[in-house]
Parts: structure tokens; sequence; C-alpha cells
């Protein structure tokens, strides 16, 4: 049997530039029919009472969620949305409109698909296992890097089972994305770093991989090309800057969309499901320890830690308990699908237990 690769879906529309916010009003209109007029918007919460809230197209009959993104999104936080979005509306919404960084677009994704198919959210935690489009949905990213904007999958925690997943599906992807570099001025220095790095590490892991392929490949070597002229530059959230990393960050997502990341994800997922570390900061962590499977990024990415002055957490395992220990190893481990993509069939024999758990206690 021939293998067919899975479905790649890029976003449908989008409007870019500064001060395209202001297009968010003309897009939602004609969504607002006789069926449904109310749209849900997810908000992080760090707009909450800034000026930006008053210039949206909030209607009476709306609903606003500010998001707490001091943790990452988990399948029962977004059964909760559903739930409530359930009791407030007569019909579905017509519309679900994300602002924020990574966390808030990925639960404004995941809202969309499980109203638009029923059931809990752990039920399509994994790949292809959503069946109708979701409501539509627009991404307005106010935090550069995670490519949740462009990418195909919403990543959540299960806390029950233990485990971080995306729900990926051509599904997941954003109906429409509102690319405004203004909106992320107010990121602190540490918070700008560690997402913009994401795109890095998408990148180079896609580029590394087995499963590289030309198209990929455009948007991998593009991203990274206008990421390193944001980091090799002296000030970091300059405008200009902010709107090269809009247009890596999207590329990014749609390099992974169209292959998949390497050794760093399955590090970087085992210190968020053990210890909690978000994504981007586990990320940087991780990516500092890679000398031995990507050698020249590890140092360019360090050449780049130290011309910015980040501080990138250190110690955090050497004294661990080895309990702890194994439950890091078994939730690295379990990324299959990358550490193939990255190391080959046979990666069980290059990770060994022991090697893993080394890894781990040198960060
Ligand atoms: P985030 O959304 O968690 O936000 C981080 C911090 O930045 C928060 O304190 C938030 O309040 C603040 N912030 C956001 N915008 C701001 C602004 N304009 N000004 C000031 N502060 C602002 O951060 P993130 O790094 O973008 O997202 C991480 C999440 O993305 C994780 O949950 C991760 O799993 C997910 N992720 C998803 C994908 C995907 O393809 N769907 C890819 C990678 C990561
Ligand atoms: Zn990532």
């Amino acid at each position: 049997m021939k293998n067919i690769p899975d479905l790649t879906k890029i976003v449908g529309s989008y409007h870019f530039g500064s001060d395209s916010i202001s297009a968010l009003e003309a897009t939602i209109a004609p969504k607002r029919d006789r069926n449904s007029k109310a749209c849900i918007f997810f908000i992080d919460h760090f707009f909450q009472g800034n000026k930006l809230i008053d210039s949206l197209p909030i209607m009476q009959e709306d609903s606003v969620f500010y998001i707490d993104s001091s943790n990452e999104p988990t399948t029962e936080q977004i059964d909760l949305y559903v739930t409530k979005i359930n009791e407030i509306c007569i019909n579905i919404p017509c519309c679900i409109i994300g602002i924020g960084g990574g966390t808030t677009m990925d639960i404004a994704k995941a809202v969309s698909i499980l109203l638009g198919n029923g059931g809990k959210a752990e039920k399509y935690q994994g790949w292809n296992l959503v069946n109708n489009p979701g409501v539509f949905k627009i991404g307005i990213p106010t935090l550069s890097g995670t490519g949740a904007e462009s990418s195909r999958t919403c990543v959540l925690v299960n806390k029950d089972k233990n485990i971080k997943l995306g729900i990926n599906s051509p599904f997941t992807v954003f109906d429409h994305l509102i690319l405004d570099p203004k909106l992320s001025a107010t990121v602190p220095k540490q918070q700008f770093f560690y997402t913009a790095m994401d795109t890095y590490i998408h990148c180079i892991e896609s580029l590394n991989g087995k499963y590289r392929h030309d198209l990929a490949d455009i948007f991998s070597k593009n991203a990274l090309r206008l990421l390193r002229e944001v980091m090799h530059s002296n000030k970091l959230n300059e405008l200009e800057n902010r709107k090269k990393l809009l247009i890596a960050s999207y590329l990014g997502g749609s390099a992974i969309g169209n292959s998949y990341v390497g050794v760093v994800h399955p590090f970087s997922a085992g210190l968020s499901t053990v210890l909690g570390t978000h994504h981007c900061e586990a990320n940087c962590i991780t990516m500092g320890k890679m000398s031995e499977f990507y050698p020249d990024e590890t140092d360019e990415f360090l050449t780049i830690v130290k011309k910015h002055k980040i501080k990138i957490p250190e110690k955090l395992c050497v004294d661990m308990e080895y309990d702890l220990l194994s439950k890091l190893y078994e939730a690295c481990i379990i990324h299959e699908k990358p550490l193939e993509n990255a190391l080959g069939n046979n990666y069980k024999n290059i990770l060994s237990k022991e090697k893993i758990i080394n890894i781990y206690m040198g960060m």
C-alpha cells in the first residue's frame, strides 16, 4: 500500500500589517446571520482593562473570556468553556476569536472544534480524529513564535492521562488570521525571546529530520532567515523586528504543519508534563543541551542567549529523585514520531533510558 502523507491545510485568509486589527469588525459582520449572531472572544488576561478591548467589535450578544495564560490549556478547561457556551448561547456561536499567545489561540481552536463535533476534548487528542469543521475561527496573535496561528494542532494537557498532546487535524487550522505587529509591543523581553525561539527550534528540527521535504524546507529556511535578522539585531522589540517575527512564526507553524519536530520537543514536553515548565521556556532549557544532536544550532542558540543576556533556568534536575527522572524519561520517549524523524527507526538504541536521564540531569 502507498504511504499517503497527512493532509495539509493552510489558513483560509488573513489581514496583515500595522492596525490590521481594525479589519476584525468587517471580517465578523458577514458571520452574524439569522441563525446566530453571537461571537465568543477568548482574550489573554494581559489585555483586561487595556485600551485594545474598547476598540474590539464586541456586541451585546457576544461573550468574552479572559484567559489566565500562567497555565497551559487543559482538556478539562476546554470542556468547561464548551459547557458554559452551550448554557449561554441558544444557537452555536457564529464565530470564535482568539487574541493572545499560543495558549489563548490553542483554547480558541479547541473550543471551535468541540462546538462543531460534540463530546469531550480528550476524544480528539491525537491525529485526524476530528470529523467536522468547527465554528469559524479567527486567530489574532499578540506574541510571536509558537506558530499556533498557522499550525494544524492545538496542544492540551490531559491531567488524568498525564500527557500533553495536540488535536492534530486539518479542521484545527484557523479560518482567518489578523497579523498585526502593533499588538506585541508590550511583550516583556524574556517572554519575547522564549517564544521567538520556538520558531527557531521548529525550523531546525524540521530541516534536520528525515520527513523534511522541499515545501517544508522553504517555510523553514525563510522563517530562519527572518528570525536570524531579528535575533542578531540589537533591539529585539522594535516594530520592524516584531513584523519579521510575526511572519517567521507564521512560516514556522506552516513548516511544522508540513513535517515534524525533532529531539528538542520531546525533551521539552517531558519538562512541561512533569515539572509544569511552559513550552517555550522548556524548549530553551533543552536547546542549550542539544550539542550531540544539533551541534551548530546549539552553538548559535547559545550565542544569541549571550548576546541578549537571557537567563535560562539551570540545575532543574540535578538533584532529582530517580522516580521523577523516570517520569521525565517516560514523558520524553513517548514522542515516537518526532524522535523517529530526528534519529531514525532505531531511535531507542540511540536514546537509552540512561542517556535520556543523563541529559535531563544536565538541565
Ligand atoms: P502564552 O500564550 O502562554 O503567553 C505567555 C505570556 O505572555 C503570558 O503571561 C501572557 O499574558 C503574555 N502576553 C501575551 N501577549 C502579550 C502582549 N502583547 N503583551 C504582554 N504580555 C503578553 O505564550 P506562548 O509562548 O505564545 O504560548 C505557549 C503555548 O503555546 C503553550 O501552551 C504551548 O503548548 C502552545 N503551543 C502551541 C503550538 C501549536 O502549534 N498550536 C505550538 C507551540 C506551542
Ligand atoms: Zn514548539
